[in-house]
């Protein structure tokens, strides 16, 4: 085999030039075309030729051309012309087939900019091979539809929409912004989108309609979280409203205000709780809004279902005094609008696990890199290695035991019928092995389900700059 600098055996080296930053090299194809590819007819004529240059992998820091002066020739058995064979070169995008694929590994890890100067390739192209990258990576990893699914906020350059698989804690996609049509059309296009049983969200209305007009049968719940929220900023509005007509003495006195006023009262060491009170006394209005924010808490922590969290929050809300509603005017009016979502949770309830995962996804986002692109950026957090939260649809090892009596008439229970659906470990219930579950174990496994990228995983090669 004919050992070459370029390492391509199906190519000879007839010339190389080196300068500063490039290597020029000049080659032919080992093999000659002697047979018309639309005909198979071996009566060929020289039709002229034509110089191309092809891009291939750098060496040595230096970007490397490769010069081919292709032959076109005519076949006299059917009239046709074409080119020579070129073989492992891509030739729509002009270079050989190795760089196509290590620009589109590399697509994910590095700025398209800093492709292009390594490789000598513009970055239309580059973009364009990662877009087909991406494509071919969407394809092969194919995430299950989350069950419990969350559509939430993100901010990467401007407002985003994630979706998230909220028992498995990972994130299944991220679309461009945050409209109805964007989330509706791919809402849409999920598979087994009707078994989709809660969607956790904002008070985003886009969302909300979205999913009402694509996945009727599935019930939408605010998390506590965002509700929870504004009463700290109705908290945050008091306190800066009073701060607002302080002299500087006077602020001085409410040295931490912010955050002991965002405490939890519980939560409190006797000297935050010893300055809350002299506050408290000085200016009512803070006292009596820390107040409120506490028992708009219990109202959260003392229901026990959906009507009695109705009755608490009613109760609360006739006990704001008159001169305190402004600061919860948001509170109020987002509690009217979306009542029927925000009392959903009382029922069924998202894990605090899941939010407070999500939640510091959101706040390490914005160290990711900039210089990327949205959709490089959605592509990373969806597709890069080790992120995904795979389980293997292995049966579990069963203690051997005497096989069943099969009832007659007998319900199956839902799982059984396995519809593909993720189920959480923890809530799968152990059962006996059914005589064709034992068959089955000797054959192949079915390939291990996709959740998709783990948000703890996400977290952690987020802060190390692994991502
Ligand atoms: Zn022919």
């Amino acid at each position: 085999m004919p050992a070459n600098i370029l390492n391509l055996s199906q190519y000879r080296v007839l010339r190389m030039e080196e300068t500063e930053h490039d290597y020029h090299v000049t080659a032919e194809p080992v093999d000659v075309t002697s047979a018309c590819p639309h005909c198979q007819s071996d009566r060929l004529t020289s039709w002229g030729t034509r110089d191309q240059v092809f891009k291939d992998l750098p060496m040595h820091g230096k970007r490397v051309g490769i010069y081919i002066n292709t032959k076109r020739l005519r076949c006299q058995s059917c009239g046709k012309t074409f080119s020579q064979a070129l073989p492992i070169l891509a030739e729509n995008r002009m270079m050989t087939e190795r760089l196509v694929a290590r620009i589109g590994q590399q697509s994910l890890k590095r700025t398209f900019t800093s492709l292009a100067n390594e490789t000598g390739v513009v970055e239309g192209t580059i973009r364009n091979i990662f877009r087909d990258y991406v494509n071919e990576l969407e394809a092969q990893f194919r995430f299950e539809t989350p069950q419990w699914m969350g559509i939430d906020e993100i901010y990467l350059i401007k407002p985003r929409c994630v979706i998230t698989n909220i028992q498995n804690n990972t994130v299944v996609d991220m679309l461009a912004n945050r409209n109805k049509d964007t989330v509706a059309k791919y809402l849409f296009q999920m598979k087994h989108r009707d078994k989709v049983q809660f969607v956790a969200m904002d008070m985003w209305a886009p969302y909300r309609d979205a999913v009402t007009a694509v996945m009727p049968q599935a019930k939408i719940v605010i998390d506590k979280f965002h509700v929870i929220k504004m009463a700290n900023e109705a908290m945050e509005n008091a306190r800066k409203g009073i701060r607002a007509d302080l002299d500087v003495k006077q602020r001085r006195g409410l040295m931490h205000d912010r955050f002991v006023l965002l405490k939890r009262q519980s939560d409190l060491t006797d000297k935050e709780a010893f300055n809350l009170d002299g506050w408290t006394k000085n200016y009512p209005v803070l006292g009596e809004t820390y107040r409120l924010k506490e028992s708009f808490y219990a109202v959260y922590e003392a229901s026990t279902g959906k009507d009695d969290a109705l009755a608490r929050y009613e109760a609360w809300s006739k006990s704001v005094p008159p001169e305190i509603r402004p600061h919860f005017s948001d509170l109020i009016r987002a509690f009217t609008n979306w009542q029927p979502w925000i009392l959903n949770y009382f029922d069924h309830k998202v894990t605090n696990a899941y939010t407070e995962s999500l939640n510091s996804l959101i706040r390490v986002m914005d160290r990711m890199g900039r210089g990327y692109s949205f959709e490089a950026l959605r592509a990373k957090i969806l597709f890069t290695e080790g992120i995904h939260s795979r389980k293997q649809a292995r049966p579990k090892f069963e203690r051997k035991r005497a096989p069943e009596p099969v009832e007659i008439g007998k319900v199956m229970p839902d799982d059984a019928m396995d519809y593909g659906l993720p189920v959480l470990e923890k809530v799968r219930p152990m059962k006996p092995p059914k005589e064709a579950d034992k068959a089955d174990q000797h054959k192949a496994l079915p390939p291990p389900k996709n959740y998709g990228a783990d948000i703890s995983t996400l977290i952690r090669m987020i802060e190390t700059d692994e991502l």
